[in-house]
């Protein structure tokens, strides 16, 4: 059986990844297999920079090929911020309730509620072989934070095409359709075509 690292210890993601990637032919290890480690300072410019940094280490630390994701929201109204550094702005503006507020005055200021959620996954399978997959879902904020459910920027982001945010969404309704999940079945189609060869 081949045994792949998913570069996570975060346990809501590595539910949804071990539920998309479920072949009897693959093992999913998580970093939790591992003895503790110093992690690798996410440095980078972009998603795919993050997450790279994250799967080459975790491909030279273990030595199995390794995917590493990076997620964020880019709100139109605010120059594309957070981005990258969506965690942060969070912690920087004071929490939930404050950060929702600044954004939604932004997009009303500028009457301009555009926005999107964008994952990158990257697979480290060699040395110098690194494979990106981008899942993107572009949306609305929302006038006001609606919804219970998901987590983080949840309430104020309305995808195309529903009337809901991710937060109004049941968890099942939002992995079908979020960024993260349109990543990961790139990544899920480009494993199987890897593993039937
Ligand atoms: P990560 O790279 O997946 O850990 O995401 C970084 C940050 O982006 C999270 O801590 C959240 O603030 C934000 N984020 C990413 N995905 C989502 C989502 O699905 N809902 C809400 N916030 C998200």
């Amino acid at each position: 059986m081949s045994k792949l690292i998913f570069f996570s210890f975060n346990q809501n993601k590595i539910q949804e990844v071990k539920k998309i990637l479920n072949y009897n032919k693959l093992k999913i290890l998580t970093l939790n297999n591992f003895p503790k480690f110093n992690e690798p300072k996410e440095d980078g410019n972009s998603f795919s920079e993050n997450a790279i940094i994250k799967s080459t280490f975790g491909f030279k630390k273990f030595g199995l090929s390794c995917f590493a994701d990076d997620s964020g929201i880019c709100i139109s109204a605010i120059n594309n911020k957070p981005g990258i550094k969506s965690k942060r702005f969070l912690e920087q503006k004071g929490g939930l309730k404050k950060t929702f507020e600044i954004i939604i005055n932004e997009a009303k200021r500028k009457k301009n509620f555009n926005a999107y959620f964008q994952t990158t996954i990257a697979l480290t399978i060699a040395e110098n072989n690194t494979i990106c997959f981008e899942g993107i879902v572009k949306g609305k904020i929302s006038k006001k934070p609606l919804g219970k459910g998901g987590f983080h920027y949840d309430p104020i982001f309305i995808p195309n095409g529903t009337k809901k945010t991710y937060a109004q969404m049941l968890n099942e309704e939002k992995n079908q359709i979020s960024h993260r999940a349109i990543a990961l079945n790139k990544l899920k189609e480009f494993l199987e075509k890897l593993f039937k060869q």
